[in-house]
């Protein structure tokens, strides 16, 4: 039988434009249907914005730090229109380069909503397209709790889009996002009140991080709140307040929730296919991104695995390979994937957390160091870095790497490479180190705590 196309892929995101792009280079005719916008969340309300983001709010602390340093830079001012029409110019910059790159690589695309009639053919603007086998790299969506009042709170979609800068946040979650817009929002000038519904954020993320994050949040004025939730959002004389369930009211000018990402899976036709979810309410695959519909497979954010941009962009990779480029597959190695949370200060960690080694049955040696960061011993800034290893003590094997600090994700995608390599501690003491820098310090970490 012959079809339209080899491969229609649903969803021009990080992991969907990958896969297409790939195929189509390796010989399939390749589709791609795009709802909303080119190059997914990443490009459009993801990493790209927030990192633009993240730099337009660390000004507030450069500036300070200027001074200690002999320039004289006046009573800075800012203003939030500025930096949203630039960040959007930049978007729509991108956006042009994902059309471009994939009318160059043969990649029919079609921009609408696709919704899936049958395993074998895929409806885009009232037309149906038959193909061979489908991908469906939709992402996923914010998922906000149903409490009332909730219509009152906007998710990391709208945020990006704010008319102006709101004088009061309060940011509900205590994930990745929510650490990232609780330093946006307060380097900008906001008040800034973040709640998490448990004893310490970041869970998942090694403990030392975590407390030394709370404490630099601490002491930049930054109003956190553990253990506290939001029963109800009110609206009164265009202001908002926000019931907690200890029944504290708290005052709001916008209301951020980040609470976690549901796969995107609206109007998409599943229910005339055999895929099915997994408990999660992700889309159910094997180690090859197989659903149980044998003609559709489903990557990134869809299937909830880890979600992150260069985790798609590997999935997209081995999926073309192994479909249409066989002798240079390789499967995705899920082990030691290198993240930065984008707060300020920024985390970057790599590998196993203490507890994670510790229940995976190693005899752990942990090495730690806490400094000030060279830039700020001119200014009375008390930002300390911290950092951490965790060591098996029976293999030397460093096992994991995890960091608090100006430049964290830069530093950590090379020690991701040694990870990756199996570097043993010894390995790390016997490098040189780049002096004067705070990333030397990883490779001179001598004593371990408690030795
Ligand atoms: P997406 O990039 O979400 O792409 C899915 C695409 O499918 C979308 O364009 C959507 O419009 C389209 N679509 C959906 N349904 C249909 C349909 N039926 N028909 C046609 N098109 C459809 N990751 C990092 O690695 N680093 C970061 O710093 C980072 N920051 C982030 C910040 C925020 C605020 C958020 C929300 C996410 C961030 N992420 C970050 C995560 C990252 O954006 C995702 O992991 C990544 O975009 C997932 O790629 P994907 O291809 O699975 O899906
Ligand atoms: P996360 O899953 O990271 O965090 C969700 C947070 O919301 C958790 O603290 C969770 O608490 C809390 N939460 C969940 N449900 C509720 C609820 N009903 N009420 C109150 N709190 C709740 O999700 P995010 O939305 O922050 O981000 C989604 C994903 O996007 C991330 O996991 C990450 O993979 C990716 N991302 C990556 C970034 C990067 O690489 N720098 C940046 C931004 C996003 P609890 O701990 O109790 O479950």
């Amino acid at each position: 039988m012959t079809y339209d196309f080899d491969l229609f892929v649903i969803g021009a995101g990080s992991g969907g434009v990958r896969a297409a792009r790939f195929s189509a280079g390796f010989g399939a005719k390749v589709a791609i249907a795009e709802s909303r916008y080119l190059g997914g969340t990443c490009v459009n309300v993801g990493c790209v914005p927030k990192k633009l983001l993240v730099y337009g709010a660390h000004f507030h602390e450069d500036f300070a730090t200027a001074q200690a340093f002999g320039w004289e830079t006046g009573t800075p001012s800012f203003d939030w229109r500025t930096l949203i029409a630039n960040k959007n110019r930049e978007i729509e910059r991108l956006n042009g380069i994902y059309r471009t790159m994939l009318g160059n690589s043969g990649v029919t695309l079609l921009d609408g909503h696709a919704r899936i009639v049958d395993p074998h053919t895929v409806e885009v603007g009232g037309i149906r397209h038959s193909c061979e086998r489908i991908l469906i790299a939709t992402g996923g969506w914010p998922s906000i709790p149903d409490i009332p009042g909730r219509e009152h709170a906007i998710s990391s979609n709208e945020v990006f889009f704010l008319e102006q800068l709101p004088k009061r946040v309060i940011v509900v979650g205590g994930g990745y996002i929510a650490v990232e817009f609780a330093g946006i929002f307060h380097g900008l000038g906001a008040q800034t009140t973040q709640l998490y519904r448990r004893e310490l954020f970041l869970r998942g993320f090694d403990d030392g991080v975590r407390t030394h994050l709370a404490e630099e949040f601490t002491k930049k004025g930054l109003d956190l709140r553990f253990n506290a939730d939001i029963a109800r959002i009110d609206k009164r004389d265009g202001v908002l307040q926000a019931t907690l369930k200890s029944g504290e009211v708290l005052e709001a000018d916008c209301i951020l929730y980040a609470t976690g990402r549901r796969p995107m899976l609206d109007n998409l036709g599943l229910e005339h296919t055999a895929v099915t979810l997994n408990d999660e309410g992700f889309i159910a695959v094997d180690d090859n991104y197989q659903t149980h519909e044998p003609s559709i497979l489903a990557l990134g954010d869809v299937i909830g695995r880890v979600q992150l941009t260069p985790v798609a962009l590997a999935e997209g990779m081995a999926i073309a390979r192994r479909l249409y480029k066989p002798e240079h597959y390789r499967p995705v190695d899920y082990q030691n994937i290198p993240t930065a949370v984008f707060s300020q200060p920024s985390i970057g960690t790599v590998g196993l957390t203490e507890a994670q080694a510790l229940k995976a049955g190693h005899k752990v040696r942990i090495f730690e160091s806490r400094f000030r960061p060279m830039k700020l011993t001119l200014t009375d800034n008390p930002e300390r870095i911290y950092m951490k290893l965790i060591v098996d003590a029976g293999s030397d094997k460093v096992l994991g790497c995890h960091m608090v600090g100006p430049d964290a994700g830069e530093i950590i995608q090379g020690l991701g490479v040694a990870l990756k390599a199996g570097a043993t501690k010894a390995i790390f003491d016997d490098t040189i180190g780049v002096h004067p820098t705070a990333a030397e310090e990883f490779v001179t970490m001598r004593t371990a705590v408690g030795e």
